[in-house]
């Protein structure tokens, strides 16, 4: 098979011929269709994340077909639309795990970083990192969504906003075209905060009902216009924009970050006192989770902005994401 290799931390992406590997028990072989490049990724190029050994296959925004299945697996069989995200699967004995937080489980995998992902035409995953996909969805559609989309719709369900209430998406960019389409198809009253005038107009296609230039208005003033925030949510990773968002925050309103700034938040204890504020994060979710955003996507219609590109121009599409030049999502169909 063809496949996407970083032989070693800071090492290019090499193309190479593979092995196609065999399911060990417990786990599914994917054809891949298609998987999504994350910013994320950089760890496994660039070797920032703990526990990566190389050479290593990326890729952790994988959709594709059931081929083959391992020893012991009953969940699935040959044929079936699957996904994989970021989680790669979980123990089922450690404490976390006991209590059903399989995203924290103390012995956790990470797809394309403690083991091979999708940049290639075949992959192996543990049958519980699966999430079913629906026959509606797109396979290059569905990819973004096992990162993008699992990340901000189950942040946002998970938040205590109610119908009606006023939700702002900061950023709109990969997670938070996405985070506002799902804000508004789950009845929020939508805000989206952005630096970017000329994404105005695309923000109010995709569901906001207000749209703030932040380079002009300040988001606290304009939030606290429109009756405070219930919910933040910080998709854009900069420190100085989550902190300006802090005033606009109703009573017990949250600002849950999902894009993780490269510094620390500077909070006002004050502000947070006076509003019984809180600012809090929130990390993707497991196969499960991963397939109600699917399911609700499929529903609602909502899709991601996507450009695609074949294994072999790897190179230029990472780039294209990492100079955020690409509208929104990369995807790679192997
Ligand atoms: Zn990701
Ligand atoms: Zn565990």
């Amino acid at each position: 098979m063809q496949a996407v290799v970083v032989e070693e931390a800071g090492g290019e992406f090499q193309v190479v011929d593979r092995e196609i590997p065999e399911p060990d028990p417990g786990e599914v072989r994917i054809a891949v269709e298609a998987c999504g490049i994350c910013r994320s990724d950089a760890y496994v190029k660039e070797g920032t994340y703990p526990g990566v050994s190389y050479p290593r296959v990326p890729g952790h925004e994988i959709t594709g077909r059931v081929d083959a299945v391992g020893e012991g697996v009953s969940t699935w069989e040959a044929g079936d639309r699957v996904g994989v995200g970021w989680h790669g699967g979980h123990c089922f004995t450690c404490e976390p795990c006991r209590r059903g937080n399989f995203l924290q489980c103390e012995n956790g995998d990470v797809t394309g970083l403690t083991y091979d992902g999708g940049y290639a035409e075949y992959a192996t995953v543990p049958a519980e990192a699966a999430a079913a996909v629906p026959d509606a969805l797109d396979a290059a559609d569905a990819a973004p969504l096992l990162c993008a989309g699992v990340t901000t719709y189950n942040a946002l369900r998970n938040s205590h906003a109610d119908p009606g209430d006023l939700v702002a998406v900061q950023g709109v960019g990969g997670l938070g075209h996405l985070g506002i389409q799902y804000a508004h198809a789950a009845g929020f009253e939508t805000v989206a905060l952005s630096r970017s005038p000329d994404k105005a107009e695309l923000a109010k296609e995709l569901g906001a009902d207000h749209f703030v230039d932040t380079t002009e208005t300040d988001p606290a003033e304009r939030l606290q216009e429109l009756g405070g925030a219930d919910v933040v949510l910080a998709t854009a990773p900069a420190s100085d924009a989550i902190e300006s968002v802090l005033g606009g925050l109703g009573i017990d309103g949250r600002v849950v970050v999902v894009g993780v700034p490269g510094e620390p938040i500077a909070v006002d204890g004050q502000t947070l006192v006076g509003t019984r504020g809180g600012v809090e994060g929130w990390a993707s979710g497991h196969a499960r989770d991963s397939q109600d955003t699917l399911e609700f996507s499929s529903l609602r219609d909502i899709t991601p902005e996507i450009e695609t590109y074949p294994l072999t121009e790897v190179e230029t599409a990472y780039e294209r994401m990492l100079e955020n030049e690409a509208r929104f999502r990369v995807v790679l169909e192997p």
